[in-house]
């Protein structure tokens, strides 16, 4: 199913808004802002305080994870009427670690337009001033806050080669660096916090470095992780382990063997012996 954006035919227009500094507002978005008849937000004081700053008067309807279902009828209701309809979160890229995702996928399903307005999200500035690879990159947004889920979403990280980009609050910050370094390793990170404001810093170093020296742990932060550069040498893993890399990642026992076999330049049947006798070694 195709989509002309610019029809103007009813359209849900997904709005990002500053991450600190108003002067991140793009000319196009302030014109949206006028131009939509509803704007669904995620905090209604919060876009009310924007809208107020820009000088602009619009329905407000609140929009957050407890009501982001019931809002979905909402929606579809005014784009029947005709209706244009702008979607704001409180901070940033609507969708991202924000809500959005349902509704526009509601949206799209039921055939309307979805408009995207490229503007302010804290990943992309954390991102390119990282000194870290720029691509590939894994967005993983918020772990979760729990030590022992964290642990586990990070022991599935731990293999990722793609730079890793998660945003954290500043009271975890500590704690899920001393994770990282214990799964990971001493990874080289970068810290941004405070992006766009007067305060904006950036740590960059290993987790150690990081952490040896005093870390300001207030406001919004962003860290971006090396990826794993030791999974494409394999010199640090047994044969046997590098079976169980591949089967943890989803594999049968004899596709894992087949490709190890193929990244090591050895016969299927060799690894599979070498494997069995590690294994009767347990
Ligand atoms: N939708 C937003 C975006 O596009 O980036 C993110 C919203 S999410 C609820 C809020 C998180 O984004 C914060 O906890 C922090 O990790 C990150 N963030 C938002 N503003 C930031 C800033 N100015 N500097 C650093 N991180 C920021």
């Amino acid at each position: 199913m195709s989509q002309k954006s610019y029809d103007e035919s009813p359209t849900l227009y997904l709005i990002p808004t500053p991450i600190g500094n108003m002067e991140d507002l793009t000319y196009r978005t302030v014109e949206v802002l006028k131009m939509v008849d509803v704007l669904f937000c995620e905090d209604t004081r919060e876009t009310g305080l924007l809208l107020n700053y820009l000088g602009i008067k619009k329905k407000l309807i609140a929009n957050h994870e407890y009501n982001e279902e019931k809002n979905h009828e909402k929606v579809i209701q005014y784009l029947e009427e005709g209706k244009m309809v702008g979607l704001v979160s409180d901070r940033g890229t609507p969708v991202i670690s924000d809500p959005g995702y349902e509704l526009a996928r509601y949206v799209i399903e039921k055939g309307y337009n979805v408009v995207a307005l490229p503007g302010a999200t804290a990943l992309i500035p954390a991102l390119i001033t990282s000194s870290l690879a720029p691509m590939p990159f894994l967005f993983y947004g918020f772990l979760n806050s729990k030590k022992s889920k964290k642990e586990q979403e990070l022991e599935q990280l731990k293999q990722e080669t793609s730079t890793m980009i998660f945003y954290e609050a500043p009271h975890r910050i500590q704690e899920t660096l001393e994770i990282m370094r214990k799964i990971f390793g001493d990874r080289k990170i970068s810290l941004a916090r405070e992006l766009t404001k007067k305060y904006e810093e950036i740590y960059r170093g290993t987790i150690t470095e990081i952490l040896s020296n005093p870390l300001e742990l207030k406001g919004e932060m962003v860290l971006v992780v090396e990826g794993n550069k030791e999974k494409k040498t394999f010199t640090n893993l047994s044969l046997k382990e590098h079976v169980e890399l591949y089967m943890e990642d989803g594999l049968s026992k004899m596709d894992a063997i087949k490709k190890v076999a193929k990244e090591r330049n050895m016969k299927k049947s060799e690894v599979y012996d070498i494997y069995l006798s590690e294994e009767e070694e347990k």
